[in-house]
């Protein structure tokens, strides 16, 4: 991966003939509660919606992942809402004035947010999948993805036909996990935590 310093993830732009759609586009249905886009198939279509980033950071600090229990929800859904945050790389770059921002969280807790998030730079390969939240990719599949493509960077490199011979993936979601990684601010992302030490080629 490359080594330019990023500061700032850059979120999803709309292409021009989406904003204009949108624009005639009238929308109807229900809505999400955070960030008002219409619901689709009973979930929010936004993949930057506060919300989902939320379940990120949440799912990244979870004992199954990389095991930052000092950060829970309720400063994971303020770093979210705050916008401080979109994806967990940018956990690793937040400064004291942006925690600052976070209410009930005392000096105490936050040395123990970042002794466990330095704690957390060497996870095993599986639970460092985990935390990435790919679709479908429980803790269980993380480990069993892992034993059979080998690395995170093996991962990135492996075609929609060869996730799918593996048991319990079916073609949909081969095809999700493919494009997980194409995806920009994943892409971001990975590139982030691979220039704070993370290592996705074991
Ligand atoms: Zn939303």
């Amino acid at each position: 991966m490359g080594s330019t310093n990023t500061n700032m993830t850059e979120r999803r732009m709309l292409l021009p003939f989406q904003a204009v759609a949108n624009f005639f586009k009238k929308p109807s249905g229900p809505k999400c509660p955070e960030c008002v886009s219409v619901i689709i198939d009973d979930a929010c279509p936004n993949l930057d919606c506060p919300l989902k980033v939320t379940e990120w950071i949440t799912r990244w600090c979870s004992p199954e992942a990389l095991n930052i229990p000092g950060l829970g929800q309720p400063e994971a859904e303020q770093l979210a809402k705050l916008g401080l945050v979109l994806h967990p790389g940018e956990l690793y770059g937040l400064s004291p004035g942006d925690w600052a921002r976070i209410e009930g969280v005392s000096a105490d807790q936050l040395d123990e947010i970042q002794r466990q998030m330095e704690g957390s730079k060497s996870p095993k390969p599986s639970a460092l999948l985990h935390g990435l939240r790919l679709p479908g990719v429980s803790a269980n599949m993380a480990k069993r993805l892992i034993e059979e493509i080998g690395s995170i960077d093996s991962l990135q490199e492996t075609k929609p036909n060869r996730f799918q011979e593996i048991d319990g993936i079916d073609e949909a979601m081969a095809f999700e996990v493919y494009r997980w990684f194409r995806d920009s601010v994943n892409k971001q992302a990975l590139k982030m935590l691979d220039q704070i030490g993370f290592n996705f080629t074991d």
